[in-house]
């Protein structure tokens, strides 16, 4: 493979860590976050959350989490869930949190070095 742009970097080459650490300085470190990658969800399901007391668990379907930009879209879509408090995607807030979050995560990601 020639391309080491991240739009192209595999599924293996993602900073897993990092996306985890990232997640939690988005919902204010008030949360620890948990980053699942499965098999088991359904094909139509492209991720999941789910928010118990102070720990938030997001699975993400690997037959979608094949370049960090769809990982990205993932992860932005479940945070924005949480930050905004609600499980509707059609929350009238909920397109801007997800353009925020989709590029604040890219910027973060690109900034931090680590795992
Ligand atoms: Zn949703």
């Amino acid at each position: 493979m020639r391309s080491t742009s991240r739009n192209t970097s595999s599924a293996t080459s993602i900073k897993w860590l990092r996306l985890r650490d990232i997640a939690e300085s988005l919902v204010n470190n008030e949360f620890s976050v948990q980053i699942h990658a499965s098999t088991l969800l359904d094909r139509e399901i492209k991720a999941a959350v789910n928010v118990y007391d102070k720990s938030v668990d997001i699975a993400v379907n690997l037959a979608y989490a094949k370049t960090l930009k769809r990982v990205i879209d993932l992860l932005a879509h479940e945070l924005a869930h949480v930050r905004l408090n609600t499980e509707d995607d059609n929350h009238p807030e909920f397109r801007k949190e997800f353009a925020y979050l989709q590029k604040e995560i890219a910027l973060l990601y690109d900034a931090k070095g680590g795992a």
